[in-house]
């Protein structure tokens, strides 16, 4: 079985999906259209967010919330040393600097700890990123912010549905973001994203950001008749075709999700006590309501490697999230890091592995991968 596929939710959408985009064609506009306006006030409604603003992908919402945020050049922003690369990487194109602080060894989230030991001076923002299946401590990241005087934006790309004290995660300082990647919880036929915020400067000023610095209606300003706003900006419009797949989508969203819980349950169930498998994922207990949500299933092992090279030989396939340290890519060189510097970033980073998790995938496709799982701890065959 695929890593991902999604092509059975498709074919069940795909009237809902068609009639979404014939109004897209019948409208004449297919970028930064009525589609695009349609899909942001139905995940305003979804998430609880005042103001969401479509954009070309969850990397550029990043960027452009920062800039909006009011990040000025040399600023830095403490990001996890374990997330995706554009966690740390949408840093640099905004103008500030990635500084990085190591993680909670079980949630993966940014530890508030690790933070406070890495700010200095020139720190301004905190930056954490919530991953796989539960928000980052956000307790504990509005305690270190509030005391050191940052602004807490949120890498919430992977984190639709997840909740702190029943507030939707992205929301709970200046702002958060989407992606609608293609393997996301809530995914598109290609790449798209948002910003979601309840601050309306800070949204103006994404949506003037994205559309090379021009403010006005979204529809009716077309490139040529509109001025712009002193933002210089960049083209980071939202296609409507994309929107009116996301549209049809979100439609479900609710029940993939509980999908999603019911397939992570039977997963623990079959993994539970095998052995060689260390650590199954779990939402933790916070001093908050935490509502997590399964966006992937990521379990750590002994010799990861050689076992997703034996599911790989018994059809399975999985991926590893993130096979290398944010702080030790070549990309953050300069930054002068070295191995150890943040050994929970690190072992995650060794002991990873992320399993099938979709809608499309049965309750029979779990048995199967946690048989072959089993099979290779015992060293017998599946
Ligand atoms: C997917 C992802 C992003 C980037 O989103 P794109 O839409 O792929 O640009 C950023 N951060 C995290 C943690 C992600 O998982």
């Amino acid at each position: 079985m695929p890593f991902f596929t999604q092509s059975a939710t498709f074919s069940d959408l795909w009237p809902t999906t068609r009639g979404h985009i014939v109004d897209v064609i019948e409208n004449g506009k297919y970028s930064h259209g009525r589609k695009v306006l349609e899909l942001e006030s139905a995940l305003a409604a979804y998430t609880g967010a005042a103001h969401v603003v479509g954009v070309n992908s969850g990397t550029d919402a990043l960027v452009l919330l920062l800039r909006a945020c009011g990040l000025a050049p040399g600023d830095e922003v403490v990001v996890p040393a374990f997330s995706f690369i554009a966690s740390a990487s949408s840093v640099v194109p905004a103008g500030g600097r990635p500084v990085f602080a190591d993680i909670e060894p079980d949630g993966y989230g940014l530890d508030p700890d690790a933070v406070a030991a890495v700010a200095g001076p020139r720190t301004r923002f905190v930056m954490p990123a919530h991953l796989f299946h539960q928000p980052a401590d956000l307790t504990g990241l509005l305690a270190v912010a509030r005391r050191l005087g940052l602004t807490l934006v949120e890498d919430s790309a992977e984190a639709i549905g997840m909740r702190h004290d029943g507030v939707h995660a992205g929301l709970l300082g200046a702002g958060g973001v989407l992606s609608f990647f293609p393997t996301k919880t809530l995914g598109a036929l290609g790449d798209a994203g948002a910003v979601i915020t309840n601050d309306p400067e800070v949204a103006e000023t994404v949506s003037a950001l994205r559309h090379h610095g021009r403010f006005g209606p979204t529809i009716d300003n077309f490139p040529g008749i509109a001025t712009t706003t002193g933002l210089v900006g960049v083209n980071s419009k939202m296609d409507d075709v994309q929107a009116a797949v996301l549209l049809a989508k979100l439609g479900r969203l609710d029940a993939d999700i509980r999908r999603r819980a019911e397939l992570a349950d039977r997963y623990a169930r079959g993994l539970t006590g095998v052995p060689g498998v260390r650590k199954l994922p779990s939402v933790l207990p916070r001093r908050a309501s935490v509502r997590g949500v399964f966006y992937v299933y990521v379990i750590e092992v002994d010799r990861r490697d050689e076992l997703a090279a034996h599911l790989a030989a018994h059809g399975v396939g999985t991926e590893t999230y993130y096979p290398v340290p944010l702080h030790l890519q070549p990309c953050f060189a300069d930054l002068g890091h070295r191995p150890g510097d943040f050994p929970n970033a690190e072992a995650a980073c060794r002991r990873t592995l992320a399993l099938p998790l979709y809608p499309d995938l049965a309750v029979d496709d779990v048995d199967r991968v946690c048989d072959v799982i089993r099979s290779f701890q015992t060293g017998g065959h599946a």
